[in-house]
């Protein structure tokens, strides 16, 4: 196992070494560079304070992200790298953040504030520090605290959550104490700031065991996000469904793409289905008008998660829609894009395969209409077929010049867009000007 260590980190440690100080890659580089894979960033660790970096890194431009934390950011041949003094983290008054933090010359007391063992290592003169076993619980695939989980996440609420996200995005198991203090500290979620949530959320849901995870630690989202918890005790006596709305759920974030808002669009997309549950006199449930509630919920939601707003758009939107016929008939895909665009069109139909999946296997066949509907979407794209009015062959202009003014040109506009939509005029300048004369003048 050995950690190769790119040049722009190398000119980095370099500088500060030969400035005197200890300098080596930490956490999430040499995590997986162990695992085999290539790191997305490289965090430095070193003894010299702040001031004393940027005075060792002459040719390098820093910014000073975050020096009250000892956090300078060196751009080293193009690539922002984070170089952070060795530090004590102080009391978690607030259970978020330290009040202040300490800086010390040892890494061992670096490493000791980390939050699992597997995120505890450093890479110093061609070896891996490990104190805490990371390197055997990276081997055996296990999640474990440094130190005693109670206190760990005491002191920071968000390490239950990012648990839950390294579990999911590894494959891993969670260590039994470590999975005891989860659930049993759950509680100190609440008092996390949403976007800190959000940013560990969305990776937790693109990981490979996300499913394995929202069963096993299902009390822990529902503290987080307690309007779904009533899914887990919504059962579901339809021909649709072979599960509870809550298992329905988890199959169907299991089922799509890893795209965070794909993902929460699942999460998120009965969740109005408890409150809208009827049974008839057959024992057959109903679950009329779940998509506009359910829709309600993630508006909540997404807002308390504070989603930027076109994001929240798409995943709210989707989450009404997921019911909407997006059969394979050109007619109707083209008057969706005209609608909804082709961005959130090919995200509906992946919302739509996502929950088709996760229903039994005799509605499967739903997964070829699917298929069929977005290589349409595809064909009319690339025919360029026309679905919006800057795609129009007639202009504002052409229609003042036939006698029209005001706020007719663009009532004629959309008239013309929608015959050319519903396939009843060609989309040409003659064609269409004679069917305004004939068919939209009077
Ligand atoms: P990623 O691949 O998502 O960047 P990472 O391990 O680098 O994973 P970061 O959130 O970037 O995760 O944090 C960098 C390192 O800082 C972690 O590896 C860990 O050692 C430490 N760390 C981050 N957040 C915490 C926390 N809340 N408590 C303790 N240590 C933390
Ligand atoms: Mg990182």
């Amino acid at each position: 196992m050995t950690v190769s260590v790119p040049p722009s980190v190398k000119a980095l440690l370099e500088a500060l070494q030969n400035a005197g100080f200890r300098a080596c890659p930490v956490g999430g580089c040499v995590r997986d560079s162990l695992l085999g894979k290539v790191p997305h960033d490289w965090d430095i660790a070193t003894s010299a304070k702040p001031q004393e970096v940027e005075a060792a890194l002459p040719g390098f431009s820093c910014i000073e992200t975050g020096i009250r934390h000892g956090t300078v950011t060196v751009l080293s041949q193009g690539h922002p790298i984070e170089v952070t003094t060795f530090r004590i983290d102080g009391v978690y008054s607030d259970h978020r953040r330290p009040d202040h933090v300490q800086f010390t010359d040892q890494l061992a007391l670096d490493l000791q504030r980390r939050d699992f063992t597997i995120n505890a290592m450093a890479w110093e003169h061609g070896q891996v520090i490990d104190l805490f076993g990371g390197r055997a619980d990276l081997q055996a695939g296990v999640l474990r605290c440094v130190g005693e989980p109670e206190v760990r996440f005491e002191e920071d609420g968000l390490r239950i959550l990012r648990a839950l996200r390294f579990a999911s995005v590894l494959d891993f198991s969670v260590e039994e104490k470590t999975a005891q203090a989860v659930h049993q500290q759950r509680d100190l979620l609440r008092k996390i700031a949403a976007e800190r949530l959000y940013a560990e959320l969305r990776k937790l849901l693109c990981g490979p065991a996300v499913g394995r995870i929202l069963r096993a630690f299902s009390d822990v989202c529902f503290t987080m996000l307690p309007q779904l918890a009533p899914l887990a005790s919504c059962p579901q006596h339809t021909p649709y469904h072979d599960c509870d709305a809550w298992e329905h759920t988890v199959r169907a974030v299991e089922a799509a793409p890893p795209d965070p808002l794909l993902r929460l669009t699942m999460l998120l997309h009965d969740a109005g289905k408890p409150a809208c549950r009827s049974t008839d006199a057959d024992g057959i449930d109903h679950f009329y008008g779940h998509e506009k509630e359910s829709a309600n919920i993630a508006q909540e939601i997404v807002r308390f998660l504070h989603l930027p707003t076109k994001e929240a758009r798409v995943v709210v939107q989707a989450v009404e829609r997921h019911m909407l016929p997006m059969s394979p008939s050109r007619p109707l895909l083209q008057r969706r894009l005209r609608q909804f665009g082709p961005d959130f069109c090919k995200f509906l139909l992946q919302v739509q395969r996502a929950d088709t999946k996760a229903q039994p296997s005799h509605l499967h066949f739903r997964l070829e209409q699917i298929a069929e509907s977005e290589a349409i979407i595809d064909t009319l794209l690339e025919e360029n077929a026309c679905f919006s009015l800057s795609q129009l062959a007639v202009r504002g202009g052409d229609l003042l010049a036939c006698g029209l003014s005001g706020p007719a040109v663009g009532k004629a506009l959309d008239a013309l867009l929608q015959a050319v939509v519903e396939g009843n005029c060609p989309n040409e300048k003659q064609a269409l000007l004679s069917f305004w004369k004939t068919h939209l003048s009077s």
